[in-house]
């Protein structure tokens, strides 16, 4: 398995621990090299990623995820910051891509169960900070539209944007009509 770098391998394996309930150590963490192993001392979990000079990208080279201990944790630590960074990239695709769909990808790739406010939380983050795949404010209201249409289905939401700013090249927003 491959990453693009050091900081999306770091991320993915964040996950994948916290599917598993592995606490991890940091054993080495550089632009080049990350190791992990589990907090739990005699645990033969370990895992070891690395680049070399010819291939772009990060690759585990180890990885025993023969972990034997007692899980120390419970899946709830798993925040929201962490399922923000994960599909960063996909909302920034698609910014009709569904907390449904966050939370069937995270149960699929790592076994993690967040809770639809986690993941809520997590899509909000992301469309509040997403940079460039946003052109103006319009573009934002129009995503926070979106997930609000999401989080109450069943509702219509109308964006009214006022004729006189669009006359002068701007679209400011009016109101919105939330009918539940
Ligand atoms: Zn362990």
């Amino acid at each position: 398995m491959s990453f693009k770098d050091i900081p999306e391998a770091r991320q993915c394996i964040r996950l994948y621990a916290l599917g598993k309930k592995i606490k991890l150590t940091v054993v080495k963490s550089d632009r080049s090299k990350l190791r992990f192993t589990c907090s739990e001392g005699a645990c033969p979990f370990v895992c070891h990623i690395s680049g070399d000079a010819h291939t772009p990208g990060v690759r585990i080279k180890t990885l025993n995820d023969n972990h034997t201990c007692w899980p120390t944790f419970d899946n709830h630590v798993v925040d929201y910051s962490i399922i923000a960074q994960y599909f960063k990239k996909k909302l920034q695709e698609n910014l009709k891509f569904k907390i449904k769909e966050m939370r069937a990808g995270l149960h699929n790739a790592f076994k993690l169960k967040a809770s639809q406010g986690k993941c809520k939380r997590a899509k909000r983050i992301i469309l509040e900070t997403l940079e460039g795949g946003f052109t103006d404010g319009y573009n934002k209201l129009e995503a926070y539209a979106i997930e609000l249409k999401e989080s109450n289905s069943g509702s219509d939401i109308v964006i009214n944007l006022s004729k006189e700013a669009l006359a002068q090249g701007k679209r400011k927003f009016l109101r919105r009509n939330l009918h539940l």
